[in-house]
């Protein structure tokens, strides 16, 4: 029998949110998260720390998914009240869990921060609730079962502050979810592709399949079939290679940063950026992933002409005639990288974000980015969409892209062949 798709609904508690003094991130991360492994999020609501407020809002929320995620309200304030109200609505009392409180404990003492009486509080749980701990914070959270008009539901209860909340989200994810993402959903990424043109584009396609559901990450868009036939998944993958090769970055979730990332891992290479246009966003992309010293080695941000001199070695003659954002510096400043900081490739990115600073001959949106490698140096020149953001955003993703280009045409032709015969069964319930 096939399972029918989880359902879930995600509540955000506390007064700051509901005045909008905070902006709620959780709930986006949560349903994103969610969304990942194929479990619908059906509606998200914020509520106050009123408990009939709050008691309303889990009540109509489990009526209407299998799972409730519920941020903040775990902690040893008055105001904190996820947990009493979570188990007035399972009809049970709360347990003090002596090992939670020994860890808040010893929490407080690494910190040599006093403990108060209040501090019991986060000790507490609904009857019958596993409990979820917190490495980075001292709320605990919860996954508690209970029944609600003859039908079994979850509640996840998870504290506020969103360094606590996202790993803790993650472990139980991990945990409920084994096989992680992909189980029966096909993702795929493309790169440089609006939302409209890719549907324009998929629409021969979709007339015999029917649709796909999109998620844009700028600069990246997410194509998802949910538990698609085996058939089915491969069509479209044909039909994107066939079609759309230019833009496809991957037959899974994972970005393009991901992709290089795994690619230098793998091929046992390291990296060095010069960037003038990007400001530095294509270091700073690289460093978001813990352990990326293993392949990054460092960047120069040579904004101002005198530094691509100086710092990377550019002729100045050729910026005198050729300008900053020309072939020749880009293969100049890719190269300058590489020889300096002595990596086994390197990629540099000189463009025109704008707004101002276009000409008839380069308009704003033109990136000229290097390679380099020990075999020589590449140019490639981009006609971006304007936009300063845009452009400095978009420019890096491009420049990853383009040197796994084809390290990433394998990986899909190894997963198109893998699909037959079919792709693994569907998340199971908690
Ligand atoms: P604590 O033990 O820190 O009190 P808690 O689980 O009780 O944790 P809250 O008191 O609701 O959580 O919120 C604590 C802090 O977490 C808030 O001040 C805010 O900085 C952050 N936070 C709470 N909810 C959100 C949210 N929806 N989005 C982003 N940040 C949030
Ligand atoms: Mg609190």
């Amino acid at each position: 029998m096939t399972k029918q798709r989880l359902k879930a609904t995600i509540l955000a508690t506390g007064e700051e949110v509901l005045r909008g003094e905070l902006t709620d991130s959780n709930s986006p991360h949560i349903a994103d998260k969610l969304g990942e492994l194929g479990i619908d999020v059906e509606l998200q609501l914020t509520a106050g720390d009123r408990p009939e407020d709050l008691k309303w809002a889990m009540q109509t929320l489990l009526g209407r998914s299998d799972i409730l995620v519920i941020s903040g309200g775990l902690g040893p304030t008055e105001d904190d009240l996820t947990t009493v109200v979570a188990a007035e609505l399972a009809g049970v009392e709360t347990f003090f869990d002596e090992s939670s409180w020994q860890q808040i404990v010893s929490l407080f003492e690494q910190y040599r921060i006093p403990l108060s009486e209040n501090n019991r509080k986060q000790a507490y749980f609904p009857l019958g609730a596993t409990i979820l701990e917190n490495p980075r914070g001292t709320a605990p959270g919860f996954e508690l079962p209970l029944e609600l008009d003859g039908e079994q539901k979850w509640i996840i209860a998870l504290p506020g502050p969103p360094a606590e909340m996202q790993p803790m989200l993650a472990t139980w994810l991990t945990r409920r979810f084994p096989g992680g993402e992909n189980q029966g959903d096909l993702f795929i990424r493309l790169l440089g592709i609006g939302e409209s043109t890719l549907a324009e584009a998929l629409e021969p396609w979709s007339a015999r399949w029917g649709p796909v559901s999109y998620r844009v990450q700028f600069p990246e868009i997410q194509i998802k079939l949910y538990r698609p036939e085996p058939a089915k998944a491969a069509a479209l993958c044909d039909f994107l290679t066939k079609n759309l090769a230019p833009y496809l970055v991957d037959f899974s979730a994972r970005t393009t940063a991901e992709l290089f990332a795994d690619y230098l891992l793998e091929n046992r290479l390291t990296f060095a950026a010069a960037e003038s246009c990007s400001g530095g966003l294509l270091s700073k992309i690289l460093t978001d992933a813990p352990g990326s010293s293993r392949y990054f080695l460092g960047g120069v941000v040579s904004y101002h002409n005198d530094i691509k001199q100086s710092a990377l070695g550019v002729d100045p003659k050729i910026l005198a005639t050729e300008g900053a954002v020309s072939e020749s510096v880009a293969l100049q400043m890719a190269s300058g990288i590489r020889s300096r900081f002595k990596s086994d490739l390197s990629l540099s990115i000189t463009g025109i974000a704008g707004p101002d600073g276009g000409t008839p001959e380069k308009p704003v949106g033109t990136v000229w980015m290097g390679k380099a490698t020990a075999e020589g140096v590449e140019a490639k020149l981009m006609q971006m969409f304007p936009g300063r953001n845009r452009v400095r955003g978009a420019a890096p993703f491009h420049g990853m892209h383009w040197i796994i280009a084809s390290w990433l045409e394998t990986r899909r032709a190894r997963y198109r062949s893998s699909l037959s015969p079919g792709i693994s069964s569907a998340p199971q319930r908690p």
